[in-house]
């Protein structure tokens, strides 16, 4: 083994065993969350010893870097996620490797991903980003739709051709009533994961919890865990 890949080895392993962890103390079973390893700001190269480690899903935030290291890793059995704020004239690209995008949140990119995912006969998985600084109003900072606007968006993409509706993310505010609470702040995530799935019982990918708080994305009920930093190391300044 390579001295990068053993690094990459311990560092899942911890990870994992930190979920693990986190599942007994929630009652829950492990195989009930999937590890998503972001692998942004790191090399194709990491990519393919993820895989080999036994990584199926990874996640990237940016489509000019995430774009080509997909295409140097399609030859690998993975699932990639979009997890970043998307520009609607990157929906096209976006489309042709994203199995899902975690980062829906305003019915101009519903349409966008829509009329994408049809041109390249795919469909995509979608999970609403849900902004916790305020209950209503204008999204996030970092993207996302407020509480108040997450039904009706929802209705766009269950009617939207190439497009699924799988489930809801958030990443922890660092404003408004959550600041400083992530557990608090996934927990009202999970309360509206829970109306969504009356309504669509489907749409049940619960997106939470990254390196720094996947206890808590974990005990409010996550399903899906986003991890970077802890699996392929700190990121050279702030992304
Ligand atoms: C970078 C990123 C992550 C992973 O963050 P770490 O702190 O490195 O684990 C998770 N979600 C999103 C949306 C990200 O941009």
């Amino acid at each position: 083994m390579t001295d990068r890949k053993a690094q990459l080895a311990a560092n899942l392993a911890r990870v994992e065993e930190r979920i693990a962890r986190a599942c007994v103390a929630a009652g829950r079973a492990p195989e009930d969350v999937t590890l998503i390893v972001v692998t942004k700001t790191y090399p194709a190269e990491d990519v393919r010893l993820l895989a080999e480690l036994g990584v199926r899903h990874v996640a990237e935030n940016r489509d000019q870097e995430a774009a080509p290291k997909a295409e140097a890793c399609a030859d690998l059995p993975l699932t990639w996620h979009f997890v970043g704020q998307l520009q609607t004239n990157k929906a096209r690209s976006v489309v042709r490797y994203a199995d899902f995008v975690h980062s829906v949140d305003r019915p101009r990119l519903v349409a966008a991903l829509s009329s994408a995912a049809e041109r390249e006969g795919r469909r995509i998985g979608c999970l609403l980003q849900v902004a916790l600084d305020r209950e209503s109003g204008a999204a996030g900072q970092r993207g996302g739709v407020a509480p108040d606007g997450v039904e009706e968006l929802a209705a766009e993409v269950a009617a939207a051709p190439g497009l699924r509706l799988a489930g809801v993310m958030t990443v922890a505010p660092l404003s408004g009533p959550y600041a400083g609470r992530p557990g608090a702040a996934f927990g009202r995530l999970r309360e509206i994961s829970t109306r969504l799935q009356a309504g669509d019982p489907a749409a049940n990918m619960v997106s939470a919890g990254m390196s720094a708080d996947l206890e808590e994305a974990v005990a409010a009920g996550a399903t899906h865990v986003r991890i970077g930093s802890a699996v392929l190391g700190d990121r050279p300044g702030l992304r």
